[in-house]
């Protein structure tokens, strides 16, 4: 059975700094179809500048403080819509997580509904407006339900992420309310949101890293 330890915290951070490097071309190219052309930059510099810290962090740490470091990372370094809008939500993702040492399904789906609620707080999308939330809510559906149905931690990750791919591609066919793709109109039909894919870049590298 896996761990959501403090251990799996950092696997799961440095996987998606090594996913986003890999997908910053492709996120670059859906947000210069719909943006402004920089969201896979804005991810990897972002990411890459957590990777150095992971380094300092003390053997006694916390989930919760290894969420924190990235989410104070990312307010400080990725720029744009979307640093402030990852920053909230694994900012709220810390607190509601608290000081425990590791996370059965319970605080997974606590953790993920904190994260996507401080994207809402901050953001003011709804499910449909072709944002990142349209990964995001579903994800957590999915987690929930999971969750709820007796699933294990792994399982729950993993119905997250397929809910979060589904969900990105379930937006395509929208037009967009928020963010700059919304300046587009009916241009923005049948594109990928930039934010709904990096979220699904996100939430599988936390499913393939419980070990
Ligand atoms: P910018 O648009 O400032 O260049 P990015 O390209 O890094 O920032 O991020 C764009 C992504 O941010 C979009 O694809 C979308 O998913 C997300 N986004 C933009 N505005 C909002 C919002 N108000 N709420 C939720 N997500 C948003
Ligand atoms: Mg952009
Ligand atoms: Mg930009």
């Amino acid at each position: 059975v896996p761990t959501l330890d403090t251990a799996w915290t950092v696997r799961w951070i440095r996987r998606s700094a090594e996913v986003l490097a890999t997908n910053r071309a492709a996120l670059n190219t859906l947000d210069r179809d719909i943006g402004d052309g920089d969201h896979g930059e804005n991810m990897d510099r972002g990411f890459q500048a957590v990777l150095p810290k992971l380094e300092g962090l003390a053997d006694e740490t916390t989930p919760g403080a290894v969420l924190k470091l990235v989410a104070t990372t990312l307010i400080s370094t990725v720029g744009g819509a979307a640093g402030p809008l990852y920053g909230t939500a694994f900012l709220k993702a810390a607190g509601a997580v608290g000081s425990a040492e590791s996370l059965d399904a319970a605080a997974l789906v606590a953790l993920m509904t904190a994260a996507r609620d401080g994207i809402v707080l901050r953001g003011k999308a709804e499910e449909g407006d072709k944002t990142m939330i349209d990964a995001w809510s579903p994800a957590v559906n999915a987690a929930a339900s999971a969750q709820a149905a007796g699933s294990g931690v792994a399982a729950v990750l993993h119905a997250a992420a397929d809910a979060a791919e589904q969900g990105a591609q379930a937006a395509e066919p929208l037009v967009a309310r928020k963010g700059r793709a919304s300046y587009l109109g009916e241009r923005a039909i049948g594109h990928r949101d930039p934010g709904s894919q990096s979220t699904a870049l996100l939430l599988r590298a936390g499913a393939d890293v419980a070990l």
